[in-house]
């Protein structure tokens, strides 16, 4: 059974979150009572989500919308999902009477987050978005009024900001353990196949940037907890097969932040490139490495304890998690957050922000794009 608006607020006010017991969140310990998610498109990330859900103990699976009905038919039985509530893309506005479904989660291509985010929200359902937020800036601030509009929350799913390593590393920086943070190194790419969706201008939005090279953008503000103030940046198609008549395939950019410290990203769909970054300050580094895949996330560190002396702390550390922990971590965020009546770590205004970011980015590099 699923936790009703109503509920939620009840909840809420009743200071319910103070007094979950250690361990177990408070969706999961109010009478097994889960949130109740509609995955909007069923393709690779969307599997992702739908185990993670599965592997938790604070949401459930309760609505799919496809425009395969054949696969959703198979994927509902999977999931335990009737068959009244899978829905089309031209009818899926009905899931507002589905008092089953309290939010959805956008798994589409780029360039249709906006619309079907605004009609979740007219349906009353909070949003969980994947990322890039939107295609364009402008879709992006009216996301985020649709749901103000519709009283709804919305997080964009940047699920590296709730994975274990990525937030040891942040912890390390904002301790001081490597010193004054200096330069950044951060790049990500994939070697994606002619007849993605990605490769076109309509459903990308644009290029690597948008799909790979914003987990590094993302990561330099979340490891500085600065806001760019500049960026350089350069692209080149070198398009060898003729994959690249539409977006750019490398892409490499520099960053300022309020503090001096630079960031130096690339990325590229051109070559198989592992996510990762390395932060160097004055004491010593910090890497993590990969950084951005599913599991097998692995932190390494090499810093002085003393004040700039020979360094004599060395990490290494790799995250058992396996996927899709990761997601699991992100549900149980979003869902916790409607329950608790909080705004999620991540809400519209962190993907608009990367959106205005990587407009200029391109701009800088003489792209006229979002
Ligand atoms: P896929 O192509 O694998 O899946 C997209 C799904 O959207 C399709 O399976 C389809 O579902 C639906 N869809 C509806 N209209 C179209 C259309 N015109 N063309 C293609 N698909 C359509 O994409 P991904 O799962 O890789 O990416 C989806 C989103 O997730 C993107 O925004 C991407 O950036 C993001 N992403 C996030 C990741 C993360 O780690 N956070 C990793 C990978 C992607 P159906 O058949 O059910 O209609």
């Amino acid at each position: 059974m699923s936790v009703s608006r109503r509920q939620f607020a009840k909840l809420g006010a009743l200071g319910f979150a103070a007094q979950v017991m250690p361990g177990m969140s408070a969706v999961a310990q109010e009478s097994g009572k889960k949130v109740g998610y509609c995955v909007i498109g069923l393709g690779r990330i969307a599997d992702h989500f739908m185990r993670g859900v599965q592997h938790g103990s604070t949401s459930k699976i309760t609505g799919l919308v496809s425009g395969h009905r054949d696969k959703a038919l198979r994927i509902a039985a999977q999931y335990g999902v009737p068959e009244s509530s899978i829905y089309s893309y031209e009818d899926m506005d009905r899931i507002r009477e589905n008092k089953a479904i309290d939010a959805v989660y956008v798994a589409l291509p780029n360039n249709m987050h906006a619309e079907y985010t605004i009609r979740s929200a007219k349906a009353g359902k909070h949003v969980l978005c994947e990322k890039p937020m939107a295609t364009s800036v402008s879709d992006a601030e009216a996301m985020i009024d649709a749901c103000k509009t519709a009283n709804v929350k919305l997080m964009i799913a940047y699920r590296c900001q709730y994975e274990p390593t990525n937030l040891k590393a942040v912890k390390l920086i904002r301790e001081g353990a490597i010193g004054k943070v200096q330069v950044i190194h951060s790049a990500f790419g994939g070697n994606f196949a002619a007849g993605e969706w990605r490769l076109t201008k309509k459903y990308g939005g644009g290029g690597s940037l948008m799909d790979v090279g914003i987990y590094a953008l993302n990561a330099t503000r979340y490891l500085t907890g600065e806001e760019p103030v500049a960026f350089s940046a350069f692209t080149s198609t070198l398009d060898q097969d003729g994959r690249f008549n539409e977006v750019d395939e490398n892409l490499v950019w520099t960053t300022r932040f309020p503090s001096g410290v630079l960031a130096n990203c690339s990325s590229t769909y051109g070559a198989n490139m592992p996510g990762y970054y390395r932060v160097y300050g004055s004491k010593g580094w910090v890497e993590v490495g990969p950084a951005f895949s599913y599991d097998g996330m692995r932190l390494r560190a090499q810093y002085s304890s003393g004040i700039m002396g020979v360094p004599d702390v060395q990490l290494d550390e790799e995250n058992p998690d396996k996927d899709p922990m990761h997601f699991t971590r992100e549900a149980d965020h979003f869902s916790e957050c409607i329950v608790k009546e909080r705004t999620p770590k991540t809400p519209g205004e962190e993907g608009l922000r990367d959106m205005r970011y990587m407009k200029e980015i391109y701009r800088t590099a003489g792209v006229t794009v979002l």
